[in-house]
Parts: C-alpha cells; sequence; structure tokens
C-alpha cells in the first residue's frame, strides 16, 4: 500500500506516519527528516537546503523530488510505503504521478491553526539522530536526551514562533490545494486530529484499515 500523510506543520503527521509504518510493516519516507539529516551531514543537498529550511519556506523541487525517487527506489519500499511530507505541492504531485507511483489513500491529518503554534513550541529534535519528540505528547524517557542514541534533544530552528506562522501560511497556499487534487481521484480520508495522541492513531489506523 502506498500512503501520503497530508498535515500542516506540526498537526502531528510525523507521528501518525510512524504508526502506519509499523502496524503495516512499510517504510516511512520523511522528506523533512531527510532533507534535516543532509544538513547535518553537509552534503551537496544539505547545502542547498538550508537556508530555505532555516526560513520556513519550502525547498526546490529538483532536490527534494531527486531525494525521494532515490528513496523510494529502495529495496524496502516494494511492498509499499507512506510519504510524510511529499508531496507538498501540486507540481510534487504531479512529479509522483510521471514516476509511475501509484497512491492508494491520502489521509490528511487536521489541526486548527490556533492549536498549531501551542503544540510546535513543545516540539524536540535529536541532534544527532535526528529522532523526533514533544515534551507533552510525546517526551523522551529523560527530558532533553534522546531515547535511541543519547543526544541532545533540541528546539528545531523553524519552529520557532515567527517561522512557524511562515510554515502554516505555505501550507495553506501551495500544499493544502493537494486536498482537492487528490479528492477528485477520491482518495483523501480526513482525520481530526484529537487531543490525546492515541485518540488520534485509533482514528488514522481506522483510516487505513487497519482496525
Ligand atoms: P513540518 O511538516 O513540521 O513542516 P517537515 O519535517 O516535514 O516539517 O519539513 C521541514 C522542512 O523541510 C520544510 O519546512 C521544508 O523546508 C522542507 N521540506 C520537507 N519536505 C519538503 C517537500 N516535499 N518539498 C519542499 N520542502 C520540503
Ligand atoms: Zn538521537
Amino acid at each position: 500500500m502506498n500512503l501520503i500523510l497530508l498535515g500542516a506543520p506540526g498537526a502531528g503527521k510525523g507521528t501518525q506516519a510512524e504508526v502506519i509504518s509499523n502496524a503495516l510493516s512499510i517504510p516511512q519516507i520523511s522528506t523533512g527528516n531527510m532533507l534535516r539529516e543532509a544538513v547535518r551531514n553537509g552534503t551537496e543537498y544539505g547545502v542547498k537546503a538550508k537556508a530555505a529550511m532555516d526560513a520556513g519556506a519550502l525547498v526546490s523541487d529538483d532536490i527534494v523530488i531527486g531525494i525521494l525517487k532515490e528513496r523510494i527506489a529502495q529495496d524496502d519500499c516494494k511492498n509499499g510505503f507512506i510519504l510524510d511530507g511529499f508531496p507538498r505541492s501540486v507540481p510534487q504531485a504531479e512529479a509522483l504521478d510521471e514516476m509511475g507511483v501509484k497512491i492508494d489513500k491520502v489521509i490528511e491529518i487536521f489541526v486548527p491553526d490556533e492549536t498549531i503554534q501551542a503544540r510546535v513550541s513543545g516540539r524536540r529534535v535529536c541532534e544527532m539522530c535526528g529522532a523526533t519528540y514533544h515534551i507533552q505528547y510525546k517526551p523522551s524517557k529523560v527530558e532533553g536526551v534522546c531515547d535511541k542514541c543519547g543526544g541532545k534533544t533540541i528546539i528545531r530552528k523553524d519552529d520557532e514562533p515567527q517561522t512557524v506562522l511562515d510554515r502554516l501560511a505555505t501550507y495553506h497556499k501551495t500544499t493544502e490545494p493537494l486536498k482537492a487534487y487528490y479528492e477528485k481521484q477520491g482518495k483523501l480520508e480526513t482525520v481530526i486530529g484529537q487531543e490525546e495522541v492515541a485518540d488520534t492513531t485509533a482514528l488514522t489506523l481506522k483510516a487505513v484499515g487497519v482496525k
């Protein structure tokens, strides 16, 4: 099954993508995580992507589409995958179509903008391995320390309040038209993000037909 997770920054699509990934044993492909890794490693892609990411703007299509193409060509994607953060614009969705990638379902995690600002302020990311946490919804076992590698968990630069506003504006303008794009194909399912992550998870699993 090939799935797309759609949602505003901070709506919790990464968390839900991880849940589906575990439930269906298919990889979660997060372009945001891959780009952050490229930045940490100082690769050519990373160097090019950094300024746009820090500003809360979208990274250029040629970079993101290139990264995505390489990733889904890997062996573990044979039985399906979950795209988390891609496509983020209609041209990116068209690029997927052109690659011949068939999408089965698009799950939108909907959270109102007012809720997002508050949530994003609690997000943390491991500076070593990129694992993501939330001080309230998904805390690490020891505050400030990554469960997976022991690295330090920090606030992402693009999670600063003003940058979040810019990212939300980009989402509404550039990414949200994808809802109509996939609705027309009868593939869109909307999950309303709940106060408790477990409640959202239950709705997401139902939407993909697991429970
Ligand atoms: P969020 O969903 O919380 O905004 P992500 O981790 O998905 O965060 O993405 C972080 C940043 O990475 C984005 O603000 C953007 O700069 C870049 N990025 C990720 N995916 C894409 C994409 N498909 N196209 C362009 N830029 C992207
Ligand atoms: Zn870590």
